[in-house]
């Protein structure tokens, strides 16, 4: 019997399997140690990492920053029993990625681009535009997260400017007095634009003015503990300031937002579950040491306002067991499954296209029709599962005799749940 898969000990599971190959279903995910993330055991994805692989070495003084699933060429799964690569054994690219970003650091205020940018910026530039793909994205919160999407209202973004008056003088007197006769999208990105051009030096000294001086502004505005977080993040950077344009956004676990083409972010702190259109495109602008397109960022930006009470992204309810996130692309959407422990078995539907599920919380045998015939695995924590295309129409999860805890898992699939 395969010594990595878990599979079931019991006599006639043990007997069907002997002698026989584990399908290539159980994977590892591909860490990374960006600097933004958080350190050691403190790290969901270290921890996701050490419960997936007994051979994970943890180094307390390292980051683990996100661990990606699925056949992206920067960070490829493994198949656990061959140690081949999931897009060797699939002979094709799955249409998403699924990831579990762990952040301790502000990441880079960032769009990604359409497709047609896409293919156009991975032409011209193959070393920053790594992929000619557009990269819509959902992230689920697992933790109370913290993030910056999209622009407020003109009209919020005015009466902060008028509010943090060394901002005004940095913005200048033509941008803000545009921004006061028609409070559009123009005038935003007219302000935005000075801000983004302005030289790093006077950047730092607006920073350090209003860090110094409207502490009580900061505080009555509930600014004050995320402005001084940024700011020691990355002391002085243009990004700061961009709290005074970007909608705050706090998640509780269970809580999404998504990111179309163009919708400008950055998240800021905490975990989460984050699928995506299978691309690593990102055009920064600021938080970051990589290397910043502000001229492309300003190109393709959307200035329009989004309201904070639109931007969660609510998924749809199946039963009391499952909901699905169902964003409006067809590359992926991610079904979240939530069994309580008393439950014997659930049965879930699902289509054929491969799909990728990690465990996040309790334990369930898998059961599911593979070409190898029908298979059952103990998946638990930091388990990930391949569920091969054969597997349609439905998975079982039933009950494991020594687990009392309920069970938590997110399926990153195709997205068959909207007619294209
Ligand atoms: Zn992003």
């Amino acid at each position: 019997m395969c010594r990595t898969c878990h599979w079931l000990t019991s006599g006639a599971v043990r007997r069907f399997l002997e002698g026989e190959q584990c399908a290539k279903m159980e994977l590892t995910g591909w860490v990374k140690n960006y600097g933004w993330g958080r350190k050691g055991i403190s790290s969901a994805v270290a921890q996701l990492a050490m419960a997936n692989d007994p051979d994970f070495r943890l180094n307390e003084e390292e980051t683990y920053a996100e661990m990606w699933m699925g056949t992206h060429v920067c960070g490829v799964s493994v198949v656990k029993e061959t140690g081949e690569t999931l897009d060797r054994v699939l002979k094709k690219d799955l249409s998403y990625l699924f990831k579990v970003l762990s952040i301790n650091k502000a990441l880079s205020i960032q769009v990604h681009p359409n497709k047609c940018e896409a293919e156009r910026l991975h032409k011209e530039r193959p070393d920053i535009y790594k992929d000619p793909n557009h990269k819509p994205e959902l992230a689920i919160a697992l933790t109370p997260f913290l993030a910056l999407v999209g622009f407020m209202s003109a009209e919020d973004i005015r009466d902060y400017i008028d509010e943090f008056q060394p901002l005004s003088k940095l913005i200048g007197k033509e941008a803000v007095d545009q921004l006061h006769d028609s409070t559009d999208a123009e005038s935003v990105k007219w302000c935005y634009e000075k801000l983004m051009k302005t030289e790093e030096s006077v950047i730092a000294k607006c920073i350090s003015e209003i860090a110094k001086d409207y502490q009580k502004e900061l505080k009555s505005n509930d600014l004050l503990e995320v402005f001084t977080k940024v700011n020691k993040d990355f002391p002085g950077d243009v990004g700061v300031l961009s709290l005074f344009f970007l909608n705050l956004i706090r998640l509780q676990p269970g809580q999404a937002i998504y990111l179309g083409a163009n919708e400008i972010h950055a998240y800021l702190d905490g975990d989460c579950v984050e699928c995506m259109a299978c691309s690593d495109n990102v055009i920064r602008a600021g938080l970051t040491p990589k290397y910043k397109d502000v001229d492309q960022l300003l190109e393709s930006v959307i200035f329009e306002s989004s309201y904070k009470d639109r931007k969660e992204f609510i998924p749809y309810r199946i039963d009391g067991q499952v909901q699905v996130y169902i964003p409006p692309v067809t590359d992926f959407a991610v079904i979240n499954v939530n069994i309580e422990h008393s439950l014997e078995s659930y049965k879930l539907e699902i289509q054929a296209f491969g799909s990728i599920m990690i465990v996040l919380k309790g334990s369930r045998i898998l059961k599911l029709k593979t070409q190898q015939g029908d298979k059952e695995i103990l998946v638990t924590r930091g388990s990930i599962v391949y569920i091969p295309v054969e597997a349609a129409p439905e998975i079982e999860f039933a009950k494991s005799d020594d687990c009392d805890e309920d069970f938590s898992g997110y399926i990153a699939t195709s997205n068959y749940f909207r007619v294209p």
